[in-house]
């Protein structure tokens, strides 16, 4: 039937049936009443495009066999197709040739923009500002979505304390309640107001849950964490997005309690569709439903099939477990169809939310696209996002922000005329080289008068660099250093932009070396002794171990992988256009010794044998990180006035106010971020030493002063039990407010009752 004649009777039935159900329920039912059992389990396949979708048909089998498949109905979503023709291309199959013509969902990794990139998930947390980071999503819907798009995965909102983990750059740090409103501004900024507008995307939630706390941060190792870092730090974030209308939700590759998350009834089912109330769909990370075979918790993949769908994994992605296995497993009474039934109407919903019944082509818009992607207006958004994305680690002389009419500046080291790194290695279809470099950002902001002395200095990478690719790191040639150090001789300050490659970090990009790779260090001691003026600008996904930039540098600034934009952007910075904001949301350690290293950690059964001296220490490293949680500076300075408190004791029904007052008492206007922690020292559970709970980002000219004041419910002091059950106990807590997880002040009250 054509599908437009199928839309109309259901529509219209579901009219009939207005006051008692909704609309979209009664329209996805009767779909439902119509399918057959093979139709219902196409739309619960997913499959990545075995071609290129921009040309004519493909011409090998493979790609010939997916043809068919779509126009059998057997896809009910593809990944990687992009691009208005292509997706319109794509739809046409499904819809044109399938018996009830339904319209496929594209999915693609839209992380931090689509053609127009923007910093690093890590990076733009590091504003602290839902408003930015509901920008940066809410541009990469724009031109996702003209791009024929209707489904990101993202946000990754995995609490990720090792740096050594690659994908680390992907989330917003090592603080469940930063990542929770985080994560939800940007669901909000990719899903809008209206899911059915043709410029927002479903988000999904991801992975669900542990995938970061993977052993020794090698990614895709085995995860073995207690249910209490599960229900207090993995999970909050989901459950905040699941709350805030989240559509997806994407399972993780790795165990839970020596279950695979993909084949976990407890998570997905009892938790997030059961007691969470989530009424949309779980897609499978890729070919998860595989990986639990491969774990070895299925004997094989019709096994593996079985538990990922009673689990509640309704949508396979690139298994092939469904398509090949439900049909046998339900006939054979192995898998109730009512549990296929829920999986299809769960897809079927967030299909009619997108508006693709109807109209299956909205989203494929050859105008829009041409108009929308990496317009100005969108590479303007980035730069906005990108400088406040910025983290100020040293400013020792106060260097820094530098006069625009600076007669002589030297530009140096590996990535600072890189077109290419800023763009991240989750660069969905960024252009190879399209990045603003640092070396292009300067020149476009310094006065004509201005003399820049570039030079490269060194090489990072040797050959090959990409997703796939074991990179090679240049630790010889250095046949560019005495170029650079003539640039540093002759120029007032030097302008040293060392990190890691982009493909350095993100999704299989575990290391265990996190300090410069290759010659960056000795480039930068042969620099530091021609010129005493350093400015070191950092372009990373992981925090770096750089102890020694720490000790010799004359100011750091943390750019993260700032995307399209990036020189523009720190050029701002650099020459006070824009004061640096930005705070860590994940500690740098001194060493990769000490990590996994995070401000939220618990207290040890010796925690002091006087002062600073600690029973658990190491014999060659202080404890603390080099770079606290929290932590960045301004070029102006910020006095924190007395903390007061509205209460000194509260009931479990009550509210507490905590009061202070903030000055400005530099010499520039500037953007503080106040941070209020928690602890409960004495609990029935150990609870950690700092628990963020409240932020607030306040803007103060020179001079100025505000009364800053936060409330917290008795509830916000609550945490799980190892169970699950949510507790608030009476006894005695502090409150902590300071500019960093480290330099806070005290005060303390009590819960009674
Ligand atoms: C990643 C997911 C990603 C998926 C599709 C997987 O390898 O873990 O985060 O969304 O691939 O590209």
């Amino acid at each position: 039937m054509n599908l437009i004649i199928l839309s109309l009777l259901l529509l219209s039935s579901c009219n009939q049936k207005e006051n008692t159900t909704s609309k979209e329920d009664v329209f996805v039912e009767d779909l439902l009443s119509k399918m057959t059992l093979e139709e219902k389990i196409g739309q619960l396949n997913q499959r990545t495009s075995r071609w290129e979708m921009t040309g004519p048909a493909p011409k090998n089998n493979d790609s010939q066999d997916q043809l068919e498949e779509i126009k059998q109905g057997k896809v009910g979503s593809m990944l990687n197709v992009t691009g208005a023709d292509a997706t319109r291309e794509a739809q046409k199959l499904a819809v044109e040739n399938s018996r009830l013509g339904i319209p496929m969902i594209f999915g693609y990794d839209v992380i931090h923009g689509y053609k127009t990139m923007f910093p690093i998930p890590l990076g733009d947390a590091s504003s602290w500002d839902p408003e930015i980071v509901k920008l940066s999503a809410q541009v990469a819907a724009k031109e996702a979505s003209a791009a024929g798009l209707q489904w990101t995965f993202a946000p990754m909102m995995d609490v990720g304390r090792d740096a050594r983990w690659g994908r680390v750059m992907e989330g917003c740090g090592e603080d469940p309640y930063l990542a929770s409103v985080l994560s939800v501004a940007r669901v909000k900024g990719f899903q809008g107001e209206n899911l059915s507008e043709n410029n927002t995307i479903a988000a999904c939630a991801k992975h669900f849950a542990g995938y970061a706390f993977s052993e020794s941060g090698r990614d895709y190792n085995t995860v073995d964490i207690g249910t209490y870092t599960l229900h207090n730090i993995v999970l909050p974030p989901f459950k905040a997005v699941a709350e805030a209308g989240v559509s997806t939700f994407m399972n993780s590759f790795n165990i839970i309690n020596g279950t695979p998350s993909t084949a976990n009834p407890y998570l997905q089912r009892e938790l997030l569709k059961g007691q969470w109330n989530f009424e949309g769909f779980v897609v499978s990370d890729w070919a998860s439903i595989v990986e639990i075979s491969t774990h070895g918790a299925a004997e094989d993949l019709k096994e593996a099939a079985l538990l990922a769908i009673k689990a509640g994994s309704d949508m396979d992605m690139e298994s092939n477990a469904y398509i090949n296995h439900l049909a046998e497993l339900a006939e054979e009474g192995n898998v109730d169809e009512k549990l296929i039934d829920d999986a299809v109407l769960r897809i079927l919903k967030i299909k009619y939310k997108l508006g693709l019944f109807e109209d299956p082509y909205k989203y494929s818009n050859k105008e829009r696209e041409k108009e929308l992607i990496y317009s100005k207006e969108n590479r303007d958004a980035s730069r906005t996002v990108a400088k406040r994305s910025m983290v100020l680690l040293k400013n020792e002389k106060q260097l820094l922000p530098l006069s625009k009419q600076i007669k002589s500046i030297a530009v140096i080291g590996p990535l600072a005329a890189d077109k290419d790194i800023p763009l991240g290695s989750w660069r969905a279809k960024a252009v190879k080289n399209s990045a603003v470099s640092l070396l292009e950002g300067i020149q476009a902001t310094v006065s004509p008068k201005t003399i820049i002395n570039y030079s490269k200095g060194c090489n990072l990478t040797l050959g090959d660099r990409g997703f796939r690719t074991k990179l090679s790191y240049e630790e010889n040639d250095k046949s560019g250093f005495s170029d650079a150090i003539k640039a540093a001789q002759k120029s007032e300050v030097v302008i040293m932009a060392i990190g890691e490659d982009c493909w350095q970090s993100g999704e299989a990009r575990s290391q265990t070396d996190i300090r410069l790779k290759g010659l960056q260090l000795d480039l930068f001691n042969a620099i530091k002794k021609v010129n005493k003026n350093i400015i070191v600008v950092l372009m990373n996904g992981r925090p770096l171990a750089i102890p020694e930039l720490a000790k010799d540098a004359d100011a750091i600034l943390e750019t993260w992988f700032a995307g399209s934009e990036a020189g523009n952007a720190i050029a701002d910075v650099l020459f006070g256009d824009y004061n640096p904001s930005g705070k860590l949301t994940i500690s740098f350690p001194r060493n990769v010794g000490q990590c996994p290293i995070y401000y939220n950690h618990m207290n040890t059964g010796r925690p002091s044998a006087g002062g600073n001296v600690f029973w658990s220490h190491y014999t060659d490293s202080p404890n603390t990180p080099l770079y606290p949680f929290g932590y960045g500076l301004s070029y102006t300075d910020f006095e924190y006035g007395e903390l007061t408190c509205s209460k000194t004791t509260i009931t479990k029904n009550e509210s507490i106010e905590v009061n202070l007052s903030l000055t400005n008492s530099g010499k520039y206007e500037g953007e503080e971020i106040i941070q209020l922690y928690i602890q409960d020292p004495k609990a029935k559970y150990a609870r950690p030493v700092k628990e963020l709970k409240r932020f607030k980002k306040v803007n103060l000219q020179s001079g100025e002063s505000k009364n800053i004041s936060f409330t917290l419910k008795a509830k916000d002091f609550g945490y799980y039990s190892p169970e699950g059950e949510f507790l608030i106990e009476s006894g005695e807590y502090y409150i902590y407010v300071g500019g960093n997880s480290q330099e806070v002040q005290q005060i303390s009250f009590s819960i009674i009752g």
